[in-house]
């Protein structure tokens, strides 16, 4: 059966759901909170297109997807397709292929509110302990063009944080909008420092040939930026971190 599931091209699992893989601890994009419910962007936009593929909410399962984890959870056939601060890159093209791209941003670093020493890349140089997660574009970055830097990797983004509270670590990295929403989480503890240095576009991963769900999923988020649901969803997560809505980037067909 489980030979069958994996070589159908499209799962569908768990009687008649939809499964999407998210991620649990990121405000702002996608968090499960206590009493189980997920809210933020990348929620919504998961739900927008589950809803025209036919999925109503109560026909979602949602499955965590952290960086590491995201190409083998599609290529296993444990979720359908993954909405999860994805960003589109040629060597994930190479394992699973996007729709979109629904959102850009870049990377960037959060330091305590309190930290004068770290004022962008370059000030990491200077044996400043940083911390990303495994299988991230963030993480793999520093790795290339900052080699005296020293990088600290743990599995999910949230556990960073927690380091620099405790000061275990001097500065986080990965995407603004991330940082920005860890921020926002916990008035004055924590600040964004520096400028975007590099360019993120975020993508809906889904498995390797699978051309039929892309188009629907392009088709999607199209009506979405249409209709002005994307928007909506753009404020309702992001206007209190004071990001203006901005264009949504043209989809790639
Ligand atoms: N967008 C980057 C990536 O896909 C960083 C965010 C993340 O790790 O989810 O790797």
């Amino acid at each position: 059966m489980l030979v069958v599931a994996l070589f159908a091209g499209c799962t569908r699992h768990d009687g008649g759901k939809i499964v999407i893989g998210v991620k649990f601890d990121q405000p702002g994009l996608s968090v499960k909170r206590p009493d189980g419910t997920l809210g933020g962007f990348d929620v919504d936009v998961a739900r927008y297109i589950a809803g025209r593929l036919g999925y109503p909410p109560d026909r979602i399962a949602w499955i965590e997807a952290p960086s590491g984890q995201r190409e083998m959870l599609l290529r296993n056939g444990q979720v359908d397709f993954v909405v999860a601060t994805y960003s589109i890159t040629d060597s994930r093209r190479e394992k699973v292929d996007f729709a979109g791209p629904y959102l850009l941003t870049g990377q960037s670093l959060l330091v305590r509110a309190d930290d004068t020493a770290i004022t962008g890349t370059a000030s990491l140089q200077q044996h400043k302990r940083l911390c990303s997660v495994s299988g991230s574009t963030p993480a793999q970055r520093i790795k290339d063009r900052y080699p005296g830097v020293q990088l600290q990797r743990y599995d999910t983004y949230s556990a960073c944080v927690e380091a620099l509270r405790n000061r275990a670590i001097d500065a986080v990295t990965t995407d603004d909008v991330i940082l920005a929403g860890y921020a926002a989480q916990s008035p004055g503890a924590f600040k964004l420092v520096g400028e975007r240095f590099s360019q993120e576009r975020y993508g809906i991963g889904l498995r390797k040939g699978d051309d039929e769900l892309r188009r629907r999923i392009n088709d999607a988020l199209q009506e979405m930026e249409r209709d002005g649901s994307w928007q909506a969803a753009f404020m309702d997560n992001f206007g209190a971190a004071g990001f203006a809505v901005p264009e949504p980037p043209p989809i790639e067909r």
